[in-house]
């Protein structure tokens, strides 16, 4: 059976910034990949130490080149919005995580969309205003990195129909 790594504010787990869950509507998927034993839930942030609620943090760089990758590559920067720089804890979770698949034989990931940490098509641009811009995090860009498929939570009805079809083989 296919395993997924699954960012844990999607299963609700209150665990982000703000001390929230990450509610979206596939809920109904998850609790089914659940019961099959399919998910490892994990927080990248909460697994290196991070408090929550903790102060919210952007990737900041230079033009296009301000996001997860760039931080990897040693060209931007984790910044939380009380201008603390936070790169060598993001860098961190992203390592804990390839660990993490590794270790669990997971081929997926799906990542909460707009994390610093999970996201995967689009971050927050570095400004603190609100504004997103294409982009993806860290740990997402890193397990990419690994070989891992990482799937938006926007994708989860996809990649339920693709784990379906493997099921059917
Ligand atoms: Fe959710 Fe990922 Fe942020 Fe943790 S780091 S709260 S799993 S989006």
């Amino acid at each position: 059976m296919e395993r997924i790594l699954i960012s844990s504010c999607l299963v609700g787990r209150p665990v982000r910034y703000n001390g929230s869950d990450k509610t979206h509507g596939w809920a109904d998927i998850v609790a089914r990949w659940q019961k099959e034993g399919r998910l490892l839930l994990l927080c990248p942030e909460v697994a290196v130490g991070f408090p929550t609620p903790r102060p919210p943090a952007e990737i900041v760089g230079e033009g296009e080149d301000g996001d997860g990758n760039a931080v990897l590559a040693g060209t931007a920067r984790v910044i939380e919005d009380t201008k603390t720089d936070v790169t060598h804890l993001y860098v961190r979770a992203a390592q804990v995580a390839v660990d993490f698949a590794a270790r669990h034989g997971c081929r997926h990931a799906v990542l909460t969309d707009g994390s610093p940490s999970c996201g995967s098509t689009f971050i927050y641009d570095g400004s603190f205003t609100g504004v997103r811009t294409s982009g993806i995090g860290t740990t997402a860009a890193a397990l990419r990195h690994a070989g891992v498929r990482v799937w938006p939570e926007t994708a989860i009805p996809e990649l339920d129909l693709i784990l379906g079809d493997q099921a059917n083989c």
